[in-house]
């Protein structure tokens, strides 16, 4: 007996369609939706991330804005920067590429960010209103997970589900989302002490530590589903958290890394984009 495998890039695809219609509607209107990606490297996966999510954009007839600061900008710098795109109407939603330098501190960053543009949800403005149960943006890996368990109608509430890794960009929100839906969530990290025991009692298991094949055969239940959101670069490809082959025999259903979590992200965040343009739309230009 094998594991189901949970494929995002399906979804993906269903919603690149859905999407496509969506922003043709609001480019009739000539209000085609803008996003702006900032980004401070010029080299490395947040260059690769920055190009290829202004490709996906592109594809569905968002125009993709590049936008470039040095890596020793300064704090005035970005504000300035984050400032022009706030106010100009062409820019539905902004992204900004992190991990940022580390001279910048990411949250006074991320608070520099229109809410009504942060279609990442990376503002701490977003995580407040997520928190109360506000509507709000939120950073699309927690919204991809949720989509996945939801295409796949796997139910979530009262379940024992357990979120490995607390960022604020992944493991919070997940666990926030699944909570609202009545999941029993409870949120490991690197200080628990016996992560294999915790995760063993997860009929819902979603990773996001960073860690090539944090998980393995002794972290799982048969009938656990297993969200796996890791993205490790390594000498043998791109790798998530969870040691796939081994543990895709033992459990009820995975994602797979490439093709689980992370087309469906890129499409979540899309997604946001254009509600961010919709909602622009319904309200007139401010002009100076
Ligand atoms: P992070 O480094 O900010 O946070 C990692 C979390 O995992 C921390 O809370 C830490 O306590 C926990 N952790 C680390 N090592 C652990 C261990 N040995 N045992 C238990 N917990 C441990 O990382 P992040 O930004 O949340 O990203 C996590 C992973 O998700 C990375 O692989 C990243 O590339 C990936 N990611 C994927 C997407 C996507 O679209 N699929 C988006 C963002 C990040």
């Amino acid at each position: 007996m094998s594991g189901r495998v949970l494929h995002g890039r399906l979804i993906a695809d269903l919603h690149r369609h859905d999407l496509a219609a969506r922003v043709s509607v609001l480019i009739a209107r000539a209000r085609v939706p803008g996003l702006a990606i900032l980004r401070f490297a010029n080299t490395g996966p947040e260059v690769s991330y920055a190009q290829s999510l202004a490709r996906s954009a592109g594809s569905i007839g968002i125009a993709p804005m590049d936008v470039r600061l040095p890596e020793d900008a300064t704090m005035d710098q970005a504000a300035a920067a984050l400032e022009t795109l706030n106010r100009d109407p062409t820019v539905a939603g902004i992204v900004v590429i992190y991990p940022i330098p580390g001279h910048l501190d990411p949250e006074a960053v991320g608070r520099l960010v229109d809410p009504a543009k942060d279609v990442d949800g990376a503002s701490p403005v977003s995580a407040e209103q997520l928190a109360r149960g506000e509507p709000a943006f939120v950073p699309a890996t927690a919204v991809a997970v949720m989509e996945i368990l939801n295409h796949y109608r796997i139910p979530v509430a009262g379940r024992p589900t357990v979120v490995v890794g607390r960022s604020r960009v992944v493991g919070q929100p997940t666990a926030v989302l699944l909570a609202a839906k009545g999941a029993n969530v409870a949120v490991a990290h690197s200080e628990t002490a016996d992560l294999a025991r915790a995760t063993r009692e997860a009929e819902i298991l979603v990773v996001a530590a960073g860690v090539p094949a944090l998980i393995g055969p002794d972290y799982v239940n048969s009938s656990a589903v297993v969200v796996d959101c890791g993205i490790n670069v390594t000498e043998a490809g791109v790798v998530g958290d969870v040691d796939f082959e081994r543990v895709l025999p033992l459990v009820e259903a995975i994602t797979p890394v490439p093709g689980g979590v992370g087309p469906v992200t890129t499409m979540m965040l899309l997604d946001q984009v254009v509600t961010a343009a919709e909602r622009a739309a319904q309200t007139p230009a401010v002009t100076d």
